[in-house]
């Protein structure tokens, strides 16, 4: 049933992909799907792709299962689909106006009524992709300087890169369609609920306060003191946060409260922002009560 529902909505999802790809080339003359950064990652065809898959991780997440071989499996299937569709819908939608200027807003007549020049065979959808190929103008995302992006057109390279360059379209489809469940996959997940859990940050502290925090959260797990009166005398950081800190996370799954604490250490790289040094993680278990106590944000009311 889950799986239907998945190949439903992963329909709609490749369908509207195609639609937005489509209608990029021809409101804008853009090539989304074909846009690559430093020439060789195939960014468009990876998130295009895992639009299409979406669909059917969408409804994963929503159902709180993991996914199986199988889904991966129908996610590249429509990744394939997504894919050739999209270049199907570029060659449904091609037009030539009197002046024989292709176009995708329907202006003249289909191509499919016209023949090459040189050697008069009709143009097909077959014969559309080659020409496809062998003239693309992909555009290409860098940084000049560390700047903002400027894009660059590609015009004019040999059409052996050009078929490398489609080749490699191709894959960033098809590995793109199941980023979904490499995200499913990697979120933490309550096996007995069948959930997915829900990550929050509770708070950051510099590391030289670390010990009488983890020792003062000690005593909330094991002697009961409330967690609401910890949270007060936590020295919190506040953004924005400048120095290598330590954040606390909380994991837990939201039908059983059953969760954990993660603590990460923070180490700040050269360009400012901060990156878990991963070696570093401590995983505390946490009880249903203590999680509880976390999520109700509004203090309960006392009694008169
Ligand atoms: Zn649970």
């Amino acid at each position: 049933m889950l799986i239907l529902l998945g190949i439903v909505l992963g329909m709609m999802t490749t369908c509207l992909t195609i639609i937005l790809a489509v209608g990029m080339v021809a409101y804008t003359g853009l090539y989304l799907h074909s846009f690559s950064v430093f020439f060789i990652i195939p960014l468009g065809a990876l998130v295009s792709g895992g639009l299409c898959g979406s669909g059917v991780y969408g409804i994963l997440f929503l159902a709180g299962r993991k996914p199986t071989f199988v889904h991966h499996l129908v996610a590249v299937f429509l990744g394939a689909c997504g894919f050739v569709g999209i270049y199907y819908g570029l060659y449904a939608t091609a037009y030539v106006t009197p002046d024989m200027k292709i176009n995708h807003m329907f202006q003249g007549e289909h191509i499919s009524n016209f023949v090459y020049s040189d050697t008069g065979e009709p143009v097909t959808f077959a014969s559309f992709i080659m020409d496809e190929v062998r003239s693309r103008t992909t555009t290409v995302l860098f940084r000049v300087g560390g700047g903002a992006p400027s894009i660059v057109p590609r015009v004019g390279l040999g059409s052996t890169i050009n078929w490398i360059d489609f080749g490699i379209e191709v894959i960033g489809f098809l590995l793109g369609s199941t980023i979904g469940g490499g995200i499913l996959s990697e979120r933490k997940h309550c096996a007995r609920c069948q959930r997915y859990m829900r990550e929050w940050t509770l708070f950051s502290v510099i590391l030289d306060n670390l010990p009488a925090t983890v020792s003062a959260l000690d005593n909330v797990l094991t002697s009961g003191v409330q967690y609401r009166e910890f949270i007060k005398r936590v020295p919190s950081l506040v953004p924005p946060i400048t120095e290598p800190h330590a954040r606390f996370d909380m994991v837990y799954c939201p039908r059983c409260y059953e969760g954990f604490l993660l603590i990460r250490f923070m180490r700040k790289k050269s360009d400012g922002s901060f990156e878990e040094v991963e070696n570093y993680r401590k995983t505390i278990a946490l009880h249903a009560d203590v999680v509880r106590q976390v999520i109700v944000r509004e203090p309960a009311k006392e009694p008169v």
